[in-house]
């Protein structure tokens, strides 16, 4: 029986989060977005307004919550950093400041697993400490969603490694101290044999970033998404992470947690929207009544608080199986999330712009920008489809077919059963009428 209770501590950390979160990081969205990174650890900003706030998070023993209680974690279970990631959803800061921001957070779990003690510390700690940003980079330009077309390769050379090649969309490099490159190690392999990752550091000899990417609108040469070159780049044979040919499982590691955490705090954001819903329900006019009192208004609030319940009770769901079975065994649950995630916020995103009319399509809502982080996420870490395909072969696992022409529904042979065992009753009935 799934669980999803809250022990009334940890429902005083949650209204403590709320709160903290409302009065100290959303003004920080409000004056800083677009303007400040957060991945930019050395400026003023970051200096200024996030570090102080990340050590009263860091006090009140709730910093990095997703990591062990080894890495400074507090153990939390999915379900638990659910309920926090919801309310986390509502800022844009809010990650930063709890110290759960993608990809560091991914990364930093990727290098407690499988680095050395030397590499936790010249790596790890620092960004466990929100000191350096790191990044991933796996995508390539002629293709993401299939590794079989990566051929960013690695071979090794005595005690080193030399990369060769170039990735695409490497969120966040400009700003990284240390990146996670995935490389084909060995081409005449299945590639999920023949890919492995490694760290390697950002000021490495070789690196050559071709043009910082921007999503939407964001104004050309201001993005963070790095289209880079690896020009035989070379790392110590120990950069390799988890081992040769074994990237997936390593990247597994840093995606099963995060999918859920995004989910979440996409669950905060869709609130956000049904709350704007309802605020401009309930005080535009039109034709002389209130929009609230439209049928048409009504139908999308009605569409708008359902999808929101069901979506956070699907997410929930899926954090409670991963806390009884491991993110393996509960990938399916994962993917559905992963796939429902992108669906259910722009659904909600453009139900609220509707309402809103030519107001929520200005650069005066944050409704546009939420828009588009909505449809990045259908296709940033696995486009849905791809996703949609390991909720079907999940679900046909547990299913067979059936010998024969027709299915085991068919009413003819199920009747004619059904009578055959039911013949006296059938014939005494029908000797009665
Ligand atoms: C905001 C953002 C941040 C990102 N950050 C990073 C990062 O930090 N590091 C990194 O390595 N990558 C990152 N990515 C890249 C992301 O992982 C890829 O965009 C994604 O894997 C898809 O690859 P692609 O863009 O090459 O699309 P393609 O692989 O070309 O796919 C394009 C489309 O084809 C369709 N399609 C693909 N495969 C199938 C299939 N099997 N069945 C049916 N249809 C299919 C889908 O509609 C898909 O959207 C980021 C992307 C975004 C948008």
């Amino acid at each position: 029986m799934a669980d999803f209770s809250i022990d009334p501590e940890f429902q005083d950390q949650l209204e403590w989060i709320r709160e903290f979160v409302k009065e100290n990081v959303e003004s920080l969205d409000l004056a800083f977005a677009g303007v400040e990174s957060t991945y930019d650890k050395s400026g003023l900003f970051y200096e200024e307004a996030i570090r102080p706030l990340q050590q009263i998070v860091k006090d009140r023993g709730i910093w990095s919550c997703h990591l062990t209680p080894e890495y400074g974690g507090q153990g939390y279970g999915q379900v638990r950093l659910a309920y926090m990631n919801e309310i986390l959803g509502r800022s844009q800061f809010a990650s930063t400041v709890f110290g759960t921001q993608a990809p560091d957070s991914g990364n930093a779990e990727i290098i407690a697993h499988y680095g050395t003690e030397e590499q936790k510390a010249k790596y790890l700690q620092p960004l466990l400490d929100g000191r350096i940003s790191s990044c991933y980079s796996m995508t390539e330009p002629q293709g993401g969603a299939d590794p079989g077309v990566f051929r960013t390769r690695a071979v090794r050379d005595g005690d080193q490694w030399v990369i060769d090649g170039e990735k695409w969309f490497s969120s966040s490099l400009r700003y990284a101290s240390f990146l996670v490159v995935m490389c084909v190690t060995d081409p005449d392999v299945p590639i999920y044999k023949g890919m492995s990752m490694f760290l390697v550091p950002a000021d490495s000899e070789g690196i050559e970033v071709v043009r910082n990417v921007g999503v939407g609108q964001e104004p050309e040469g201001h993005g963070s998404h790095a289209y880079v070159r690896y020009h035989s780049v070379r790392v110590p044979a120990e950069n390799l992470l988890g081992g040769e040919g074994n990237a997936f499982n390593v990247a597994q590691t840093r995606l099963g947690g995060g999918r859920l955490h995004h989910a979440m705090r996409t669950v905060g954001a869709v609130a956000r929207c049904l709350d704007m819903l309802c605020e401009r329900a309930l005080s535009r006019t039109t034709q002389g009544e209130l929009l609230a009192k439209k049928q048409m208004t009504q139908e999308k609030v009605a569409d708008a608080w359902m999808e929101l319940q069901q979506f956070r009770l699907q997410v929930l769901y899926a954090a409670w199986k991963v806390d009884q079975v491991g993110g393996h065994a509960a990938r399916r649950e994962i993917a559905a999330v992963k796939v429902a995630t992108p669906r259910v916020y722009r659904e909600a995103v453009l139900r609220t712009i509707q309402l809103h009319g030519a107001l929520g399509t200005s650069n005066e809502m944050p409704l546009a920008g939420m828009l588009m982080a909505a449809v990045t996420m259908g296709i940033a870490d696995g486009p849905s489809e791809v996703h949609k395909i390991t909720v079907a072969r999940e679900t046909l696992k547990e299913h067979s077919g059936i010998e024969g022409m027709w299915p085991s529904e068919h009413l003819v042979e199920r009747r004619a059963a059904a009578r055959a065992e039911h013949a006296d009753l059938l014939e005494r009935i029908a000797q009665d009428l």
